[in-house]
């Protein structure tokens, strides 16, 4: 029976533990550094309001792909939930995204959604062709008042750079719309789970060929041998030791707070000028609206550069962190016995869906080139580099 070594307890690991039980004659060891398993998906019940917290940040569930939809509702049931966030930027709550009532409430107006269009075609800056980063991508789709406002500062406390230094694509993750849709997403499958997240990481992982082993921190010195294959979720830096450096990620923390009844009435806040120390502050009772709680808990997240002992969660990606990337991807190409997966082995920016798909694609390209006696893959094949 082949043995195989899974590192990581998040969707990637979770994912994939449970098609290789379902679908392979073998034993799957799941090892976690930390207490628990689901990664960052983790949620449990506040103790003193019984309240179902995300314990590292809200995630809201949305993907466009039925596959995916029916996938996760196989094991938990998932609640339709539209998320509506709202942003307050110098004392006034607008909606968020950009949306016709954002745009009439910021400039006084009452355009029409076509109005509102060649509104923001007159101040948008045109001599943008293909814009090469994050504060381009804003200034050409809705122009400088509306992105100094909504984006300059947020962006600033979350990413600890200048704009100009990001992306185009982080900011390309949020819709503009000439209309009153305030939904945060445009994918049309979007829902929070009756029980919580962490009910599908006890499923996917409830197998008598997986077993699980908590608290236990990785090092590829020591714990591959004796295994047929190792798949690693980690992140790709410390899988290598650092050897050549850090990759850069920004980390979340959070300040929590109590409350009676009702503390800011969405779940979602955002908090856009510069000067309000923290990003936004979430309130998860509002992610359950089917559930009664007379207490309340609320978290303002704060976010700073990821220091040794701090949890990695959004990757930099900046110029240096690629040349990087590209050695380590190199070191990784040449083993030969260990495939990398998920959001901090790949270094992207990704969503659960996302992180589902591919571990779901992955494990169907590992059991075919395991069927055909073919080096197994050592990275997802649909990933940009
Ligand atoms: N963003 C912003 N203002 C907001 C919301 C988002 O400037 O009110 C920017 C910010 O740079 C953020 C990015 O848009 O990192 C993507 O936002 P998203 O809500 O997708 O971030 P996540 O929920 O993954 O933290």
């Amino acid at each position: 029976m082949k043995k195989y070594l899974v590192v990581g307890a998040g969707f990637s690991g979770a994912v994939l533990a449970n098609e290789l039980v379902n679908n392979l004659d073998c034993q799957v060891e799941v090892i976690d550094e930390r207490s628990h398993i689901g990664g960052n998906c983790y949620t449990e019940r506040d103790k003193k309001t019984d309240v179902m917290v995300h314990i590292y940040g809200p995630h809201i569930f949305n993907t466009d792909r039925q596959d995916i939809w029916d996938y996760v509702n196989r094991f938990i049931e998932m609640v339709p939930f539209i998320n509506r966030v709202k942003a307050v930027f110098n004392g006034t709550v607008y909606s968020m995204p950009v949306n016709l009532h954002t745009i009439n409430q910021f400039f006084n107006k009452a355009l029409s959604p076509t109005e509102a269009k060649e509104f923001l075609d007159s101040i948008a800056d045109k001599s943008i062709d293909e814009p090469q980063n994050f504060e381009e991508q804003a200034m050409k789709f809705i122009g400088k008042d509306l992105y100094k406002a909504f984006f300059y500062g947020y962006t600033k406390k979350q990413w600890g750079c200048e704009p100009t230094e990001l992306p185009a694509a982080i900011l390309k993750r949020i819709p503009v719309r000439f209309n009153y849709n305030d939904n945060y997403y445009n994918n049309p499958l979007q829902g929070i789970p009756r029980n919580g997240f962490t009910e599908m990481f006890d499923k996917l992982l409830d197998h008598p060929n997986i077993t699980v082993t908590l608290n236990r921190k990785f090092d590829s010195k020591e714990d591959v041998a004796g295994y047929d294959h190792v798949f690693f979720t980690g992140p790709l830096d410390q899988y290598f030791h650092y050897r050549y450096g850090r990759l850069s990620y920004r980390t979340v923390y959070f300040e929590k707070g109590y409350a009676e009844g009702d503390y800011q009435g969405n779940a979602v806040i955002n908090y856009c000028n510069q000067e309000v120390p923290y990003t936004r502050v979430h309130e998860h009772k509002h992610f359950t609206p089917w559930e009664q709680h007379e207490g309340t808990v609320y978290f303002k997240e704060y976010s700073k550069e990821t220091g040794e002992e701090d949890i990695p969660y959004y990757p930099k990606r900046l110029a240096g962190d690629k040349e990087k990337l590209h050695r380590y991807r190199s070191e990784a190409e040449a083993l030969s016995n260990v495939s990398f997966l998920g959001r901090l082995a790949t270094y992207r920016y990704m969503d659960m869906h996302h992180v589902i798909g591919e571990a779901l694609d992955f494990s169907k390209a590992f059991l075919a080139a395991i069927a055909a006696g073919d080096r197994p893959p050592v990275f997802p094949n649909n990933e940009e580099k």
